[in-house]
């Protein structure tokens, strides 16, 4: 059905039906991933990046300051007060969804938490309690089944350990003007380099949980049309979506010669920072290429990374 594979290996139908976009995955089919390590989401990518991000100087000091001043449980607490926390009684529709996901990644259930606020987002947070926050208005913009992919995407930042790094950078030029490295417009160096890192793994990490996203939904289909939803909004009009369309937006973003590889750090930048789930146009079609290698297909055959434990 496209035509385009990536890296031109022309795969064939990898799972027997001969086309991609498949209808959503019902809960009573999904596979449980008994001992499933991060390692089998996490991208190559990721981990070079957070390996660069751990190796700039300047990092060790400002995560002593992020502990020291207590961000952690200023962020846990601001999150309580601002949201109703969901269980068995309290929107327990979301609360199923968080359950089942946390079943299929095989990881403890952090606490979820739903928001008013119309514009669509999503985090996890909380690196000594972890819990994910859901905006209203991205519950609003979703399906039930897109909700795991939601939901799928922040349990594999949790299960990744991204939150320690996202915690910190959400604070980070608050931490630097605390240690009096304030950047931007200053010519310090170490602070900059800082910066760059963090933006350039935090890029990086919304890829690997993209994939992890895609675990729990175990439809691509559901994946891609929840990334559809998020970047164009209306739930109204879902019924005309498009995703070849989309795909084939997303091919020719990739493609752009104007926009190189530097150009588009730069505008996730720029841009970027404001949202926590930036550039889903290219993030579709790197989740799409990851699929298309075979790897999500090993995964539901049992073939992964598994934690330590359960090896
Ligand atoms: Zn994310």
């Amino acid at each position: 059905m496209l035509g385009h594979r990536a890296g031109g290996q022309g795969l064939n139908a990898p799972f027997g039906t001969g086309c991609l976009y498949t209808n959503p995955t019902a809960m009573a089919d999904r596979k449980l991933l008994t001992g499933i390590s991060s390692d089998a989401f996490v991208s190559d990518a990721d981990r070079w990046a957070l390996e660069k991000l751990q190796k700039v100087p300047l990092l060790p000091l400002v995560m002593r300051k992020f502990y020291e001043v207590g961000f952690d449980r200023w962020f846990y607490v601001m999150n309580m007060s601002m949201s109703v926390r969901c269980g068995p009684n309290q929107y327990p529709t979301l609360h199923r969804i968080l359950k089942e996901s946390c079943a299929v990644l095989d990881m403890p259930e952090p606490e979820l938490y739903i928001t008013n606020n119309p514009f669509p987002n999503a985090f996890a947070g909380g690196v000594e309690r972890p819990y994910i926050t859901l905006r209203s208005g991205i519950v609003d913009n979703l399906s039930d089944e897109q909700l795991y992919h939601l939901i799928g995407h922040e349990l594999g930042h949790i299960k990744a350990n991204h939150v320690l790094y996202f915690s910190v950078g959400a604070v980070l030029f608050a931490l630097l003007d605390l240690l009096g490295k304030r950047t931007l417009g200053t010519t310090d160096v170490a602070s900059y380099a800082l910066v760059l890192a963090y933006y350039e793994w935090s890029r990086q990490a919304e890829f690997s949980a993209d994939r992890a996203g895609l675990l729990v939904s175990q439809s691509l289909t559901t994946s891609l049309d929840s990334q559809i939803s998020l970047t164009a909004g209306p739930s109204r009009l879902r019924h005309e979506q498009n995703r070849e369309a989309f795909m084939d937006q997303a091919r020719a973003y990739q493609d752009a010669d104007t926009l190189d590889q530097i150009g588009k750090a730069v505008l996730f930048m720029m841009y970027g920072k404001t949202f926590t789930h930036p550039m889903p146009v290219h993030r579709a079609q790197e989740l799409e290429r990851w699929y298309l290698t075979g790897a999500y297909e090993r995964i539901m055959n049992g073939d992964y990374a598994r934690l330590a434990q359960a090896a």
